[in-house]
């Protein structure tokens, strides 16, 4: 039987609004497990059905605002709709976000296709306990070779599920062979960041690829994607980051695509600013692409200092005519805030920045306006004269 949960005015209102979670305090607790739930209000009017998640803030997650049973077929055939959305996108790489979330209107639940491979993650108490109705669908939809679980994303300590990696189907490689562009690389599916890779960056790493020139600099570089493509058209590029086992991944990618015109550097970025703007170096092609430095509301005032800090630094490395490429992936610095920090780092840098163009996270990470959650990365091309 099919658990109802009821919800006052002001969560039903959340999902008129086109938002689809509902937090604890709007919630009559039901108690019972997680799982699939009827959603009512308090006249007993039947809202849709929801992932429930007892023990997280964020009780109840939207997925079908009909009373409709959501059973395998109903996950398959959502898995069928995002992964025709991207094959209708027509993207240039064989590793690709198919399910975004929320963006996709199946909350908390990420999808990732690597080649013949998926990465599967279940970032809610509810989606986990649909587990295998969402790997069958998976499984039907996209056809892989294997299925891995990323389950180790911090998140899901607030629904109180254990943090871990599971082959869920088949044998999945450590290191997965994939093409984005002209670049071949190694996804790390067990390891690496996120699912293996920052898919998010593709469309920003095939602009700058386009447009690299001269002396380039790819900054906090992880594993060298942004350097790469930019070796195709840049005279030289210098890949920074400070971790080291990162660099050798790089190194070795750079390598077996034959770009030899790439140097790998330890540093951090911070500091080695400083130092380039000590020695008055110079550079056509700069991409500045930060960890998240804000992870929560209260650090945002800190972190807009430092992407200021080394905005303002990178501004005043561009050679005449050079360009760069800025980024903030910290959805708590939101766009008005960082182009604000953008503006206020213009006027410090003593330098006259045209704003080319304003960028954002790759297409297959689908944004929706009433759900802000589902945007997280911004970018701005930037020029000096
Ligand atoms: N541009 C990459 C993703 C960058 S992720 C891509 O498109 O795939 C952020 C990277 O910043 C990580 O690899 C991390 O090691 C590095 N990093 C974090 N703080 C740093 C610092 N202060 N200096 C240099 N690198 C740093």
């Amino acid at each position: 039987m099919t658990l109802t949960v009821t919800v006052a005015p002001r969560g039903a209102a959340r999902w008129r609004r086109g938002h689809p979670w509902i937090y604890r305090s709007d919630v009559d607790d039901p108690g019972g497990t997680p799982g699939i739930v009827r959603v009512a209000d308090r006249r007993g009017r039947v809202l849709g059905r929801a992932l429930y998640s007892p023990a997280s803030e964020i009780r109840l997650r939207l997925l079908t605002p009909h009373d409709e049973e959501v059973d395998a077929a109903w996950w398959h055939s959502r898995l069928e709709d995002a992964a025709s959305h991207r094959w209708r996108l027509g993207l240039d790489c064989t590793a690709y976000r198919v399910v975004h979330a929320e963006g996709d209107g199946l909350p908390s639940l990420i999808v990732d296709r690597y080649g013949d491979f998926a990465v599967v993650q279940l970032l809610s108490a509810g989606l986990e306990a649909a587990r295998e109705a969402v790997l069958a669908a998976v499984e039907a939809a996209l056809a892989p070779r294997g299925i891995l679980l990323r389950n180790d994303a911090s998140v899901r300590r607030h629904e109180a599920l254990p943090l871990e990696v599971i082959d869920a189907r088949g044998n999945v490689p450590d290191l997965v062979a994939v093409r984005e562009g002209t670049v071949t690389f190694h996804a790390a599916l067990r390891t690496g960041q996120k699912t293996g890779a920052f898919l998010d960056q593709r469309d920003n790493r095939l602009l700058m690829g386009a447009l690299a020139r001269g002396r380039a600099l790819d900054l906090f570089s992880y594993h060298g994607l942004f350097a790469l493509h930019m070796a195709a058209r840049a005279e030289h590029v210098v890949a920074v980051d400070s971790s080291a086992p990162a660099l050798d991944v790089a190194r070795a990618t750079a390598e077996a695509n034959g770009l030899g015109n790439v140097t790998f550097l330890e540093a951090n970025v911070f500091d080695l600013l400083r130092a380039y703007e000590r020695d008055g170096d110079r550079f056509d092609t700069i991409v500045l692409d930060p960890p998240a430095f804000a992870k929560n509301r209260d650090a945002v005032t800190r972190a807009v200092a430092g992407y200021k800090e080394i905005n303002l630094r990178a501004m005043r490395l561009l050679a005449p005519g050079g360009r760069l490429l800025t980024c903030s992936c910290s959805f708590h610095v939101n766009r008005t805030r960082f182009e604000a920090m953008l503006a206020a780092a213009a006027q410090d840098s003593g330098r006259r920045i045209v704003l080319e163009r304003i960028v954002g996270q790759a297409q297959d990470h689908p944004e929706i306006l009433t759900i802000p959650e589902t945007g997280y990365l911004k970018g701005a091309l930037l020029r000096a004269d």
